[in-house]
């Protein structure tokens, strides 16, 4: 725990002009859910499921992947748990599972992988869907969506795993579906995306990488990778305001979220939901307990003008220190 901010565990994440922002975790193992429980966090916006993938010598079953996800479920209960579909591809490979492409971020990533071998995806959705049993607190996102088929697609898949457990005798029901928005063509389609899900959840990670065309794992273009680009706050700008034009909720699960500064940025945008590692989860309570939503607005409108990620990066600088 982050010394001297313990005491704000069970305080809520409200500003002091009484707004509310929901702050949920990502995780991987049980021992980041166990640590999120410690922080207050309140509900699971991301549990990247390749983790367990990439631990295994081999695919997980459907036996072995629904006892891990009812630990997930279980210990977070009611609260609500984001489960992403498998993941790999890009910078994540699968021993057993090898993808050799000459460009592996623009190449066979995420839900392409899945869809192009449903034995994976549908033993995946029913190990989710089982786990649920009794809990319901389930949701299942689906990661480097592009076009609205894909989500036709991995829909189908997912109801068809539903039926057979209900044919099985299993007490489930259908879980909300949510997309991440992560590739620019998904920033476009938002609207479409959100008549045909139940929820939107940006992936600035991939977002910043595919906007600025800036390989986010690559030294040597470091300085190039900022979620502070005014071609990012844009985009995030608009997902926000198409999503809400559509009555959805919308979250943001990249790294971004949990940086103190931009939450209020993206607080002030107007996300349901910031998701973060839950290290830096009282950190971020700490400020926007700290910050009205009106000077957090008004920091955006300024930002919003500016050209150059480093204007934007001193200016929130500014308003952190003035906060104190
Ligand atoms: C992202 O891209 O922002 C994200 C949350 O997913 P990952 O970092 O696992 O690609
Ligand atoms: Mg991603």
């Amino acid at each position: 725990l982050v010394r001297g901010l313990e005491g704000l565990i069970n305080l809520p994440c409200i500003t002091p002009d009484n707004h509310r922002v929901s702050l949920w975790v990502n995780t991987g193992l049980m021992t980041d859910v166990v640590r999120s429980l410690d922080h207050g966090a309140e509900g699971i916006g991301l549990f990247r499921t390749e983790v367990p993938f990439l631990l295994s010598e081999r695919f997980p079953s459907e036996q072995e992947q629904a006892a891990i996800y009812r630990e997930q479920l279980q210990a977070f209960a009611p609260k609500l748990v984001t489960m992403r579909t498998l993941d790999v591809g890009g910078d994540k490979a699968l021993p057993y599972f090898p993808i050799e492409e000459a460009n592996p971020f623009l190449g066979w990533r995420g839900i392409r992988v899945t869809l192009d071998h449903p034995e994976i995806f549908i033993a995946q959705a029913r190990a989710m869907i089982r786990a649920s049993e009794g809990l319901n607190n389930l949701q299942i996102m689906l990661p480097m969506v592009s076009n609205l088929q894909e989500v036709t697609g991995a829909t189908q898949i997912i109801k068809r795993a539903l039926r057979e457990l209900q044919e099985e005798g299993l007490d489930v029901c259908m879980p909300p579906i949510g997309v991440m928005i992560e590739v620019p063509a998904a920033v476009y389609l938002t609207r479409h995306l959100c008549q045909m899900v139940d929820f939107v959840s940006v992936g600035s990670n991939d977002l910043t990488q595919y906007l600025l065309a800036v390989d986010r794992n690559n030294s040597r273009v470091a300085d190039l990778y900022s979620a502070f680009h005014p071609a990012v706050l844009h985009a995030l700008k608009y997902i926000v305001e198409q999503a809400h034009a559509e009555g959805k909720p919308v979250s943001i699960c990249g790294e971004m979220a949990g940086d103190p500064g931009a939450a209020l940025l993206l607080m002030a945008m107007g996300f349901d939901v910031l998701s973060m590692n839950a290290s830096t989860l009282l950190k971020v309570k700490a400020v926007i307990r700290s910050v009205t939503m009106s000077t957090a607005r008004e920091l955006l409108e300024d930002v919003m003008q500016m050209s150059d990620a480093q204007s934007v990066r001193s200016s929130v600088d500014l308003a952190l220190y003035n906060a104190g």
